[in-house]
């Protein structure tokens, strides 16, 4: 039983925390949470915390579930691991993989992996097997957006757009290409949205050109970009973008690690945003976090020629399609349906947030509140400006670190907002009732409203 500053001293001592300065966490103590039920979390000091952010976007069904915890104990007490490569495999990964595909028409395969970055490891091997086996090897290059967050290994940060990443790792490797995401407010200052969407898509049209349409494998996206602040693109953006990658013969990639299983309102983001993929990358809400893994479900078009004609896919991890995992994911996946969460989110508790949200653009602080089932994010803008039809609003200087400031003042005031700059984004668990919606938004105009006092100081 070690005090709290006990603790805090071996963590800044031994562990070094991802994405995080830990020299600077050392000086002021990580906050250690302990325990957790339905949507808030409690630290080791008894505060008690509205994650609005799903621990990582991943804790789908809310905290203290105890089927999942059961069904890890059965599994672990009957068969705590064995591995599929030796031509064997275990029930739980069967029974998976069957409903897995289920949920996801003209996807009648899966690949699983321990992650999503390791997901998408797997498709760049799957792109570049799939055109080797279609007899067009040279057909390896990979487009991605800047600013989209594909995970921390190596392959998947070089798909990403994170500059400083690339920066850090001398990434990314070759053969993957990036064009301009998405985002409105950068750069569709001023014009029609839907517009704006059919520009931002022009630009992967410009880049297959440019490297060449015999030499590009796959476009790979998130839905909704979610770390790179929650980026809801114009409707008339993936329908874009599908039509350009049909034309070319380019693979569809949807990267739905966030927007998977429930987050957008519909089983997968890819469906809400009306395209159909080739292949889609999932980790996160299939076990609500309970348990790591991910893994690629894998279309037909893809899926039947690498099986009929591919011969050895030489690609695997120790633990795909660990059964403990996988149970987990089964009873996750029970709860989904039987709860009715899906539904929930797109008819009764995605529009509150949504309409919360909305009404955010009072706020002094606030420009361009957005939300889509139940991810959200908004602007913290100096001054506001403009009309409706364009940003029209003045940024804060990026070393004030204002998103930082409220993201402060939410921990302080019991609440997990992130912050992306000066992005402020939510995805909170999909069990959420109607007055916990308004609960979360209460609070998040609360912790703006300190966070006005202090830059308005
Ligand atoms: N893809 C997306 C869209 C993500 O948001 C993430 C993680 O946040 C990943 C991939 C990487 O997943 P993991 O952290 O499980 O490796």
């Amino acid at each position: 039983s070690l005090s709290t500053r006990e603790l805090q001293a071996l963590d800044s001592a031994h562990f070094i925390h991802p994405f995080t300065d830990t020299k600077a966490l050392a000086a002021k103590g990580a906050r250690i949470i302990s325990k957790a039920e339905g949507i808030w979390i409690t630290d080791r000091e008894g505060h008690r915390i509205l994650d609005g952010m799903s621990g990582l976007w991943c804790v789908n069904v809310g905290y203290g579930r105890t089927e999942l915890a059961d069904a890890a104990h059965r599994q672990m007490a009957e068969l705590p691991y064995y591995n599929s490569f030796f031509q064997t495999t275990t029930e739980p990964s069967i029974l998976l993989a069957a409903k897995l595909a289920e949920l996801s028409p003209g996807f009648s395969r899966v690949f699983f992996s321990g992650s999503g970055s390791e997901g998408n490891d797997t498709v760049l091997r799957l792109v570049r097997h799939y055109w080797s086996v279609m007899g067009q090897p040279k057909r390896s290059t990979i487009i991605s957006r800047w600013n989209a967050y594909h995970g921390s290994t190596v392959a998947g940060a070089s798909l990403g757009g994170m500059k400083y990443m690339h920066e850090q790792g001398g990434l990314p490797i070759p053969g993957i290409a990036h064009i301009d995401q998405p985002y409105w407010v950068e750069h569709g200052h001023g014009m029609d949205r839907e517009a704006f969407g059919k520009l931002a898509a022009s630009w992967l049209e410009d880049k297959i050109l440019e490297l060449g349409p015999e030499n590009v494998g796959a476009f790979i996206g998130e839905p909704v970009q979610g770390a790179g602040g929650v980026i809801i693109p114009p409707a008339s953006y993936w329908t874009e973008i599908e039509r350009i990658c049909r034309k070319y013969d380019i693979l569809i990639v949807a990267d739905e690690v966030i927007c998977g299983f429930g987050r957008l309102g519909s089983w997968w983001g890819s469906q809400r945003m009306g395209f159909k993929p080739d292949l889609m990358t999932f980790a996160k809400g299939v076990t609500s976090g309970y348990f790591p893994l991910g893994g690629v479900m894998v279309g037909d078009r893809v899926g039947e020629a690498i099986v009929e004609k591919g011969g050895e896919f030489e690609h695997g991890y120790t633990y795909s399609g660990h059964p403990v995992a996988c149970a987990v994911a089964l009873a996750n996946l029970d709860i989904i349906e039987r709860e009715g969460l899906v539904q929930r989110v797109a008819e009764v508790t995605g529009p509150r947030l949504r309409k919360g949200f909305a009404a955010l653009a009072d706020h002094p602080l606030v420009a361009e509140p957005e939300a889509l089932g139940f991810v959200a994010g908004l602007v913290l803008a100096k001054e506001k400006g403009g009309p409706a039809d364009g940003p029209g609003f003045v940024p804060f200087a990026p070393e004030l670190g204002v998103g930082m400031v409220c993201r402060q003042h939410c921990f302080d005031n019991g609440l997990v907002m992130r912050a992306v700059g000066d992005r402020m984004i939510v995805a909170p668990p999909l069990c959420m009732t109607e007055d916990e919606v308004d609960e979360l938004l209460r609070r998040i105009r609360y912790c703006l409203d300190r966070t006005y006092e202090d830059v308005r100081a």
